[in-house]
């Protein structure tokens, strides 16, 4: 990811209505929503409105897509950062972009930071093996002093998202920084159909596709699971120039799925 990219605020278009499934969820991230359009609505009694929002969840749930939806909801600018961006980084390097991102994210207030796999830099410190993870534990005691440094009323929010809440350093926990924690779960099998519909909006589809048997055929599927599934279904039709996706396709495009998954579980074991 260039410098470039991580200091520019995008505008985003995403809403809550790409993002289906996790109702839960997007309850409580209308709370974050509404603080962004109105800080001081909130805090005109005393109250503190939350710095940081936790998205915890397995991979393909839809964070990232929930981040973004915060921040075109409340059309507010959308700063982001992946974690794994300051692996490989001098030492240094890390805490001086942390620095510059909450800098450009307060020139531009209201806004939403986004820190995706915030555990590459937010484990707990000293748990490394073989100890003297300073680059990282410099990134990470840099984004502990940002949290800490800047008033809610300034109406910037840091949603970061983790599949590995577990790992995390207890100090990004502390009241003042990642005080909220959102669950995004794997769908059940009427999220499973309520994100297909959503997939399957702009797609033509024949009268024999029953989206709510797709859904029971597909336990186990993420969000970005269900998005390829209907990608490669629409693809198949295309390829064998249909001018609807038909049922066979869904079938087929979920064989390609399964095995592409299968391919990937046994590269990884
Ligand atoms: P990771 O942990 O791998 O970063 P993530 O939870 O951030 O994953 P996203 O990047 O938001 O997942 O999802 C990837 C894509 O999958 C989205 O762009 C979207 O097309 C689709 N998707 C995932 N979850 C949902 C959902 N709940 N509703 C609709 N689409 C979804």
């Amino acid at each position: 990811r260039s410098r470039a990219k991580l200091m520019t605020g995008q505008s985003v278009k995403v809403t809550f209505d790409d993002i289906a499934g996790v109702d839960e969820a997007k309850e409580e991230l209308t709370e974050t929503v509404a603080f962004l359009k109105d800080p001081k609505k909130f805090t005109r009694l005393g109250g503190r409105v939350p710095k940081g929002v936790l998205l915890v969840g397995p991979p393909g749930t839809g964070k990232t897509l929930l981040a973004k939806a915060i921040a075109g909801e409340a059309d507010v600018p959308f700063f982001s950062i992946s974690g794994s961006d300051f692996v490989e980084m001098f030492v240094g390097v890390g805490a001086s972009r942390v620095r510059d991102l909450f800098l450009q994210a307060k020139k531009h207030a209201p806004c939403i930071i986004f820190i995706d796999e915030i555990d590459a830099v937010g484990r707990h410190r000293g748990a490394g093996l073989g100890g003297g993870h300073d680059e990282r534990e410099q990134t990470l005691n840099q984004l502990l002093v940002e949290m800490d440094g800047f008033e809610t009323t300034e109406g910037v929010i840091v949603v970061a998202a983790t599949n590995r809440p577990d790992v995390l350093d207890p100090a990004l926990l502390r009241p003042g920084r990642f005080d909220r924690q959102v669950t995004v779960p794997v769908p059940d099998v009427r999220g499973r159909e309520a994100i297909l519909q959503v997939h399957a909006r702009e797609i033509p589809l024949a009268d024999d596709v029953d989206l709510s048997l797709i859904a029971r055929g597909t336990p186990g599927f993420s969000g970005a699971d269900l998005e390829n599934l209907v990608n490669e279904a629409a693809l198949m039709a295309a390829r064998e120039n249909k001018d609807q996706v038909t049922m066979a396709d869904f079938e087929a495009a979920k064989d390609k799925v399964l095995m592409g998954a299968e391919r990937k579980s046994l590269i990884l074991s």
